[in-house]
């Protein structure tokens, strides 16, 4: 193995088969296997009140025979990532402001005014109708006051190492850069959220959010691959920043996979280890931002005796020639191994070879 790693962004476990999040872990392993390079699977259980367990997750992925280099779950480092949030302060990225803060009253809802451009309003219990702020979960309206919060100041990063695959992310980079890149984040919380910093003798309770995604300054391999779904873009930006904050000679690549459709038929793949491996590897096409659920691939894989689907698996997992360049490797393996027509070809000259 080499001075490189595939991981993913914290997940929250699950525990029933869906193809959409079994896309990351499936890509993490096999990824690693064409690149030779390790594979950590990060667990976010640190923002779960109620459910730490994450048993039925890791059933769920030796069920399916993905077997990564390590679980690395995020409550178990709680103190060095705390650490690292005091380096953070120390090299002058945290401060202290007063900011106009909206807030609800059950407590859901607690953002600064500066920040609301850069809210995904769809998946954000936070909405605005008739131009009045208001919570969806507790259905009170939000009130506005001036309030002394601990901020990251993200205008201090230097930006200009940050990579993004697929090409298309770069787009949203753009955004990013502009929104959450140009502005405070701010970093603390109003609620209990059971992590206290000590901010110049005052203590501020620090989101959980901001405390994972500085998880990538304590792994030590140069070269990385970071990947999540292509809903988590927004915790992905940060989880870049910070990574920049504390070391930007490393060589990161940030994949997000891109959208599929969901479908019924993906049922079909239920229980079949092998086959919803080979029809994950082979149904996402890198260039497009939304893909359809192809039911034709489905059902040509789902034909195949295990011996021909093995076989196939394995031509698309084989080992590649790695060279100097991270990124030119990951686009070879996604675009050229992890494609029908190149493996299929390849299975049936080796099919009249044997
Ligand atoms: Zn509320």
């Amino acid at each position: 193995m080499n001075d490189r790693m595939i991981i993913s962004l914290p997940i929250s476990p699950y525990d029933k088969m869906s193809v959409g999040r079994m896309t990351t872990p499936i890509l993490g392993e096999s990824i690693s296997k064409s690149m030779n390079c390790k594979f950590i699977m990060a667990i976010n259980v640190l923002n779960s009140y109620k459910n730490k367990n994450y048993s039925g997750f890791i059933n769920l992925m030796n069920n399916y025979n993905i077997n990564p280099n390590q679980y690395w779950i995020d409550n178990q480092h709680v103190k060095e990532m705390m650490n690292q949030i005091y380096i953070l302060n120390e090299m002058g990225y945290i401060c202290e402001k007063e900011k106009k803060i909206v807030r609800c009253t059950c407590g859901k809802v607690e953002i600064s005014k500066d920040n609301i451009s850069t809210i995904n309003l769809k998946d954000s219990l936070f909405g605005i109708k008739n131009d009045e702020y208001y919570c969806k979960f507790c259905k009170s309206k939000c009130v506005i006051g001036n309030e002394k919060v601990l901020v990251f100041d993200s205008k201090l990063v230097d930006k200009t190492n940050m990579k993004f695959y697929p090409d298309f992310i770069n787009k949203d980079k753009t955004t990013f850069d502009k929104t959450v890149g140009n502005n405070d984040v701010v970093i603390s919380r109003n609620r209990s959220t059971g992590i206290i910093i000590n901010y110049k003798g005052h203590k501020y309770n620090l989101d959980i959010d901001f405390l994972w995604q500085n998880y990538l300054s304590l792994f030590k391999e140069k070269e990385r691959i970071v990947m999540c779904g292509n809903h988590q873009l927004y915790q992905l930006y940060m989880v870049g920043m910070l990574e920049q904050c504390f070391n930007n000679n490393n060589n990161t690549i940030y994949l997000a996979t891109p959208y599929l459709e969901q479908s019924k038929d993906e049922y079909a793949l239920n229980n079949r280890a092998m086959s919803l491996k080979v029809f994950s590897l082979l149904i996402l096409k890198w260039a497009k931002k939304e893909n359809t659920f192809d039911k034709s691939l489905l059902n040509y894989i789902n034909s195949m005796n295990i011996d021909k689907k093995q076989m196939l698996y394995d031509i698309i997992i084989e080992k590649i020639d790695t060279t100097e360049n991270i990124i030119d490797d990951l686009k070879y393996v996604l675009t050229k191994k992890y494609n029908f027509q190149n493996a299929n070809k390849e299975l049936k000259r080796r099919r009249r070879n044997v």
